[in-house]
């Protein structure tokens, strides 16, 4: 029997998983690959607010929106963990991580995805300390001496790291990490778009950034950063090229 390909993707606020994401989660179930998204925060320190009256309210309107958007990428299963928005560098590393295996070990995943650790586009720190969080726990989840209680050891293969060929014009440009993986997402775009479209509390960042995707939305880029085949880097087309 054919074994079922599993993909994780780590990310820390709700829109992340569609607007850097959301190609490489929609490809994936078109081609009937099991993915399981894990959001740290519910996105309370947003600048757009919508309709809410507390950061509290604005942070389940976004748990909603969250899933709105996770179901149009045909995402199997996604959760929404309980960290601060705009603190993650401020938790609990070790904790984060094993929250993080927990998850690695329960899915057995064989690719993992997360950001790259310049912060993404916008170089926001809590991108930076998921990418943190995730690589240890790709590292650490196969190991029997880090975290026993947090389920049998599951190795995955492979960790790739989000990454860009564009930088945003009204922002600092971070330093990203040169790709491996150029994924040709244009059969899965107007998914990725009307995902974002769910998130309707962060409508005025769509309206500003759609001009962006309108130039740049026709791939997205990613980076092997760790794997059991030894070799030198290649480029990929997809994840899971060379693994059946
Ligand atoms: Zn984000």
């Amino acid at each position: 029997m054919a074994v079922t390909r599993k993909l994780l993707c780590i990310v820390a606020h709700p829109d992340d998983e569609c607007y850097a994401f959301g190609g490489a989660l929609a490809l994936a179930h078109a081609e009937g690959v099991e993915t399981c998204v894990v959001c740290l925060t519910d996105g309370q320190a947003a600048t757009h607010r919508g309709a809410s009256t507390s950061g509290a309210d604005l942070g389940a309107i976004r748990r909603k929106e969250f899933a709105d958007s996770c179901k149009v990428l045909g995402v199997t299963y996604h959760e929404l963990l309980d960290y601060q928005d705009a603190q993650l560098e401020f938790a609990d590393f070790s904790l984060a991580a094993s929250r993080i295996v927990a998850r690695i070990r329960a899915f057995q995943p064989q690719v993992v995805l997360t950001f790259g650790s310049d912060g993404a586009a916008n170089s926001h720190p809590d991108h930076t300390m998921v990418s943190a969080f995730t690589t240890a726990a790709f590292h650490w989840a196969g190991n029997p001496k880090r975290y026993p209680g947090a389920g049998p050891v599951f190795k995955p293969t492979r960790l790739f790291h989000q990454t860009t060929d564009f930088f945003l014009p009204d922002r600092p440009n971070p330093s990203p990490i040169p790709w491996t993986v150029t994924l040709d997402i244009r059969s899965v775009f107007e998914k990725k778009i009307e995902a974002f479209r769910q998130h309707v509390s962060q409508a005025p960042l769509m309206e500003r950034t759609k001009p962006i995707f309108e130039a740049h939305g026709s791939h997205e880029r990613y980076t092997l950063m760790a794997t059991p085949e030894l070799g030198e880097a290649r480029q990929l087309t997809h994840f899971f090229e060379g693994l059946e």
